[in-house]
């Protein structure tokens, strides 16, 4: 080993799922099927082509106006970064400092553990139930902070409101983040806590129902005080995080509430639809309130399965980790695509006509 290998931060960085450049039934990293916001294109095709030789606006603000504005709180409440991920790494490394480890689910979104390492910061993951549920009373032991995200990924599983607020009211030494990446397939969100506990953190993202994750837009909403750390925080890392492009898109994406809840209802109707086909055909799987669906099946191994899929450009995700080691991610796409997933799982099974 080389001397200066040793002072080289070293770690197993996360793996997102694959971008396939063919033409795919994608439904591997839970993008919307459909387009964003009308409005997003039409932004862009009149946009001011000349202003990018400018540094974009540091603090983002017609997009935090805006975003204020959807929620119904202060601009000084709202913080926005590249994509939650961005977002969440920030939070991570302004407010687990503890040398109490900070607790997440053992299965959850798989990052959480990647910015623990990367920051050196302790943790523990927490045990969900033989159902895939949160634990709550796990989460009342001493720790350095607390993270999850609500629904969970990749269980699609979304926790009553009463739960998420008994793990914050049990936590109120530390941050509690809820990561609400798909909150909007799913209910109440906890932004409606943020008044009432000053520990606590909601994160969300352009990249689900808002059918952006190309333009990486998320954002935290929190008191003053909490944004103002991650703003002091931001600026001693990257002032400019959010390029112009991105600024000017997100605006019209936030602007056009009915096209937003046009498109939830639209997958919210072909999941449930989906979860009933997955039924006919044996699969078993968790009350999804996600975008995605959490499926296994007594008579097929996953992993053959998903990469039977794969080999007829049907992308679905599968980590074969343990505990979900029989389990695969389906996002739920458009009608049409769901059908193609069906029709050539029918076939698989001997159970339909042949897929080709
Ligand atoms: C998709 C996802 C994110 C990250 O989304 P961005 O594209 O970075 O905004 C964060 N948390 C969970 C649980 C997710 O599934």
């Amino acid at each position: 080993m080389k001397e200066f290998e040793k002072n080289i931060r070293r770690v197993k960085p996360y793996v997102p799922g694959e971008q396939p450049q063919n033409k795919a039934v994608k439904l591997n990293t839970n993008e919307n099927p459909y387009p964003p916001a009308p409005g997003v294109r039409t932004a862009l095709k009149s946009m001011d082509t000349d202003r990018l030789r400018l540094y974009p606006d540091p603090a983002a603000g017609p997009l935090v106006e805006e975003l204020a504005r959807f929620y119904h709180v202060g601009t000084d409440q709202v913080f926005v970064g590249v994509g939650s991920d961005d977002v969440l790494s920030m939070c991570f490394l302004t407010f687990f400092n503890s040398k109490k480890p900070v607790f997440f689910p053992d299965i959850t979104y798989s990052f959480y553990k990647v910015w623990a390492e990367l920051y050196r910061i302790p943790y523990e993951c927490q045990r969900v139930d033989e159902n895939f549920r949160l634990v709550k009373e796990d989460y009342y032991r001493e720790n350095g902070g607390v993270i999850f995200p609500n629904p969970n990924a990749p269980t699609a599983l979304y926790e009553e409101l009463n739960v998420v607020e008994d793990i914050i009211a049990h936590n109120q030494d530390v941050i509690v983040i809820v990561d609400e990446a798909y909150i909007d397939f799913a209910g109440r969100s906890a932004l409606e806590l943020i008044d009432k506990y000053d520990n606590l953190i909601v994160v969300q993202t352009f990249s689900k129902a808002r059918s952006m994750a190309g333009m990486r837009i998320g954002y935290a909403i929190s008191n003053p005080g909490l944004i103002r750390y991650l703003n002091d925080a931001k600026y001693s890392f990257n002032s400019y995080t959010l390029n112009q492009t991105s600024l000017i898109c997100g605006v019209e994406a936030v602007k056009d509430k009915e096209y937003f809840e046009e498109g939830l209802r639209k997958i919210i109707n072909t999941r449930e639809w989906a979860k009933g086909e997955l039924g006919k055909l044996g699969f078993r799987f968790t009350d999804s309130r996600a975008n995605f669906i959490f499926a296994t099946h007594p008579d097929y191994d996953a992993k053959d399965l998903f990469e039977a899929m794969k080999a007829k450009g049907i992308y679905v995700r599968y980590w074969g980790s343990e505990r979900i080691e029989q389990y695969m991610r389906i996002t739920v796409g458009t009608r049409e695509e769901m059908e193609i997933l069906f029709t050539f799982l029918r076939e698989y099974m001997n159970k339909g006509e042949p897929y080709d």
